[in-house]
């Protein structure tokens, strides 16, 4: 059995920021993650945006943690040497109806203290000239970023690791007994003791919930599907939105990506299986049609793949962030849609200060450290400064992915330290080999070579993501 202070469920962003934001304290941290690796739920698949915090209802927590959040932002991905887009976030009134809407966003806004300019129809399509005709005024939140997720949330994780949190990939959470006061967590082959559990395992919260009560809240798994358009198609520099529905929620987006890229999307439907992200035919047409409500020129034959996430919907229509009244130390963090990510680190604080203080005397450790060194990206050097470095290091001279240019270097040190990548998808995710127009059709079988050459492993026991992925079946040599 391994002892710890408090055993976090689930290697999200909430979970994460949750990790980075405890290691800085004098505490036994442990986080558990099912998959292989961390950030392949809902953090995984998302519009990518820090949302300024003018959406949310007055009064939720979502408001609260969402304003707070993109603040704190600010100062974390600096930081962790995170990439991201200061893009602004243009809301597209079409008509005097949605114009009025308008209005009720601004008022938020200047309540919050959250900037805006306000444009004519005319004046935003001199700067976005793919707006629609129909479109008659907008608001420019123009301190919106938008950030690459999995990045953020490896990189918290990484700080975590570093200031001596554990983090167990691989091991799913089946059972959790109460003894004495303290909580004996089963993860795969692990029993963790600890006093203090904090539930952050997305889309399955109900379920972790239900090992130590009868939840009064039920997960509902909510779809959005996106199309990935090449990173030749120029079409909008900022976030494009509609005006945001009860019914709809943020609607249809075309997000700038921190590579060039544009997502158009989500839908939002329910579905039955949490776990069913692939795209639908009624989806991508839904996403398709109303799109056009708001641009015009939108070139769905240049898209390069389509995806689905799966918002971690609840009963709840704000966050669920509360200790539990009959299992003491217990705490979920459930219910964290959108805009969770935006949230994810005034979540992590808010945790902290209001729950976790009650149970530890926090004190912060010696020499803790909640930065990282920026990463190798051949493609951000200029010429000069590649040559230098392939003469030192031929590596990086190596190209694998030809599409996104990346080098066998970046590939190697995705592989390096106790979160390095063991998948073919870890190491698309970490340097993005497979993320271009081939999608990996070239790069893929090289990387798979070069992940079973590095980790000692039979090319038959690589595996593209999930436990079990393999993707050969059998040697023909
Ligand atoms: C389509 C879409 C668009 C979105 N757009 C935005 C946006 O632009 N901006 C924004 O702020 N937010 C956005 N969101 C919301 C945001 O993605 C989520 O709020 C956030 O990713 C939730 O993170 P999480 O860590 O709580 O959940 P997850 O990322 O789902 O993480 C939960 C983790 O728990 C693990 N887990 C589950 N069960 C177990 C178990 N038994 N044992 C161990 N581990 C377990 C899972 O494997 C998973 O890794 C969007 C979401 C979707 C789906």
């Amino acid at each position: 059995m391994t002892k710890a202070d408090i055993v976090i469920i689930g290697g999200g962003i909430t979970g994460t920021m949750i990790a980075r934001a405890l290691s800085k304290y004098d505490l036994r941290t442990v986080l558990v993650e099912k998959e292989n690796d961390i950030a392949d739920g809902a953090t995984m698949a998302n519009s990518a945006i820090v949302h300024v915090g003018y959406d949310p209802e007055d009064g939720t927590l979502k408001g609260l943690l969402n304003v707070r959040g993109a603040r704190l932002y600010d100062t974390i991905l600096d930081e962790m040497n995170c990439r991201y887009l200061t893009t602004g976030a243009f809301i597209a009134a079409c008509g005097e109806e949605e114009e009025k809407h308008l209005d009720v966003l601004t008022d938020r806004a200047d309540r919050r203290g959250i900037p805006y300019r306000i444009l004519s129809g005319d004046e935003a399509r001199k700067e976005e000239p793919n707006l629609s005709e129909d479109v008659t005024k907008v608001i420019d939140f123009h301190t919106t970023k938008v950030i690459y997720p999995w990045e953020v949330a490896l990189k918290a994780a990484k700080v975590a690791v570093n200031n001596g949190v554990q983090i167990l990939l691989g091991h799913e959470v089946t059972d959790i007994e109460k003894m004495n006061g303290k909580y004996a967590v089963h993860a795969g082959d692990e029993i963790i003791e600890a006093s203090c559990v904090i539930n952050a395992a997305g889309i399955m919260a109900d379920r972790i919930a239900s090992f130590v009560e009868e939840p009064w809240f039920t997960m509902r798994p909510r779809r959005g599907e996106y199309f990935v358009l090449d990173k030749d198609v120029h079409l909008v520099q900022h976030i494009i939105f509609p005006v945001p529905s009860e019914e709809k929620g943020k609607g249809v987006l075309a997000v700038p990506t921190v590579y060039g890229n544009t997502l158009i999307g989500p839908n939002s439907d329910y579905i039955d299986d949490r776990e069913d992200n692939g795209t639908s035919y009624y989806g991508l047409d839904y996403v398709r049609k109303n799109m056009a409500k708001t641009l015009r020129n939108v070139p769905f034959n240049r898209s390069i793949r389509t995806f689905a996430g799966i918002r971690p919907a609840s009963t709840s229509s704000d966050f669920i962030i509360e200790e539990s009244k009959t299992s003491e130390g217990f705490i979920n963090v459930a219910s964290i849609e959108s805009p969770g990510l935006a949230s994810s680190p005034a979540i992590a604080e808010y945790v902290i200060g209001n729950f976790v203080s009650k149970h530890f005397d926090l004190k912060e450790k010696e020499g803790y450290d909640m930065t990282l060194p920026k990463d190798i990206v051949l493609s951000d050097m200029t010429e000069e400064e590649r040559n230098v470095l392939i003469r030192e290091r031929p590596e990086y001279g190596r190209i694998v992915c030809r599409c996104e240019q990346i080098s066998e270097g970046e590939i190697l040190d995705a592989l390096k330290g106790p979160l390095g990548a063991t998948t073919v998808k870890g190491v698309k995710k970490r340097c993005r080999p497979g993320m271009g127009r081939c999608q990996g059709g070239f790069c893929e079988p090289l990387v798979m070579e070069i992940l079973s050459r590095e980790l000692d492993k039979d090319p038959l026991d690589i595996e593209l993501d999930g436990k079990g992925s393999y993707i050969l079946e059998r040697s023909n040599r």
